[in-house]
């Protein structure tokens, strides 16, 4: 068990978050309208694949579900890769286990493009630290990402995807999550419930799924809490 995107973007949002992730997860209550924002947003990435012209997709599932077989995606992003795909969607990557699916890869004459998509109008610092975690990943397994780019949806319907170049602040991020990498992989396997008080992290940046069970009062609370 190690670390996804996912993981590490929830993890530095609320390390408990993270923990009831793997222990707990039966406990996440997510609201209709964030399920069809999320649906959403899903539909926009599918959209963009095809922004730079043909590409290929290395989704693959495991048999009869639609739940991503990771060492399957990992072997065939190999593969495009040996070939030199010029744009690669979905592009897997894991270093000792910590793992992220690229969007988009979009090769140059020295490397490659990371491309983030969000269905959103303009850029967010947490989707900068989403593609800094990729740029991460990717880096370590000694591929050299020359931009990076969070891919926002612009208002010509005709043509809504917009490249914003956040090359230096994703960069500027690959000693943060070196930092805490190893500390989330390190929590996520603990026995014991992760005690934290309830409080801004549990609505900023996103609504957490877990807020009923924190702040319902069945929940482990922090020792200074109970003083
Ligand atoms: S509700 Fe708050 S304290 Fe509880 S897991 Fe979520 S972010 Fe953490």
């Amino acid at each position: 068990m190690a670390i996804t995107k996912t993981d590490f973007m929830r993890g530095m949002q609320c390390r408990k978050m993270l923990w009831l992730d793997k222990h707990k997860p039966g406990l996440r209550v997510i609201p209709p309208e964030v399920q069809e924002r999320l649906d959403a947003g899903n539909a926009f990435g599918d959209q963009a694949m095809g922004m730079f012209g043909p590409y290929e997709e290395m989704t693959v599932y495991r048999p009869g579900t639609t739940i991503p077989d990771k060492k399957a995606m990992l072997a065939k992003t190999q593969d495009a890769l040996a070939r030199g795909v010029p744009v690669i969607c979905e592009a897997a990557f894991s270093n000792y286990n910590n793992y992220c699916a690229a969007d988009i890869l979009r090769k140059t004459e020295k490397g490659y493009d990371l491309y983030e998509v969000k269905n959103a109008p303009e850029v967010r610092e947490q989707f900068i630290r989403d593609a800094a975690f990729q740029n991460y990943i990717i880096c370590r397994c000694g591929i050299r990402i020359g931009k990076v780019y969070i891919v926002i949806h612009g208002q010509d319907e005709a043509n809504p995807f917009v490249p914003v170049d956040v090359t230096g602040d994703a960069k500027g991020y690959f000693q943060w999550i070196n930092d805490n990498i190893w500390d989330l992989n390190r929590m996520q396997k603990e026995r014991e419930e992760i005690r934290t008080d309830p409080g801004e992290q549990c609505t900023i940046p996103y609504e957490c799924w877990y807020y009923g069970y924190c702040h319902g009062g069945n929940a482990a609370v922090s020792e200074e809490s109970m003083v």
